[in-house]
């Protein structure tokens, strides 16, 4: 049987029953991760951190043409440019989760330090040969019924993702979809939909936040 990991309500999800899902509709940015700063004790300095780099790839893109496709490639470019950012290896080393704590929820023992360093070392689980790279195996499908804005499962590389709010999305919210969507590539996983201290909740929040800057600020290198 397979396990299928469906993320659900990256940004704009409706669900009738959950108030904070409602909330997070008109309200994105309340689900914009906590983070300690240099006044605080906790506080670890970037430098401290070694980085790596990664290049974004499209491996194989399935059902995008036109327009889609072009916002697709706009979201690879500010991916790229967010992932290989001091500011974002800011962000998730010193990521505080909701009870203020240094750390990711359902992080397999490891600190935010060394999820960065997994991060940044870009060995998919399927695909551990080809470090230093973000594989993008991505396929869109339609289902205007459904709430699932994408889904992948730990036995495929391919990430389907939802005509119906792929249209509507900004390329920041398609790249923090991306960057959810490939932290489970790397083998971590979240209790449900709303444990948005997981890593790919908070990594996707964080590359969406800061995504959404780079757009309005137009500092995008076409
Ligand atoms: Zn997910």
């Amino acid at each position: 049987m397979k396990k299928w990991i469906f993320s659900v309500a990256l940004l704009f999800t409706l669900d009738i029953q959950d108030l904070k899902f409602q909330k997070m509709i008109s309200h994105p940015h309340e689900v914009v991760p906590g983070r300690f700063s240099p006044s605080e004790a906790q506080y670890l300095t970037p430098e401290a951190v070694h980085a790596g780099y990664l290049s974004v790839k499209g491996m194989k893109i399935d059902g995008f043409s036109g327009e889609s496709l072009k916002k697709l490639n706009t979201a690879f470019t500010l991916l790229e440019k967010v992932v290989n950012s001091n500011e974002f290896k800011d962000r998730v080393i010193n990521f505080k989760n909701q009870s203020g704590l240094r750390e990711f929820a359902s992080n397999k023992g490891l600190t935010n330090e060394e999820i960065y360093q997994t991060f940044m070392e870009g060995r998919e689980i399927l695909q551990s040969n080809t470090p230093g790279e973000m594989n993008y195996y991505l396929k869109l499908y339609y289902n205007p019924f459904s709430r699932v804005i994408g889904y992948t499962s730990g036995e495929t590389n391919l990430i389907h993702i939802n005509w119906r709010f792929f249209k509507n999305y900004q390329p920041s919210n398609v790249a923090a979809n991306l960057a959810h969507e490939w932290v489970h590539k790397l083998g971590f996983d979240h209790a449900s939909a709303k444990e948005h201290d997981s890593a790919p909740y908070a990594i996707g929040y964080i590359v969406g936040d800061m995504a959404e800057r780079i757009l309005k600020s137009n500092q995008l290198i076409h």
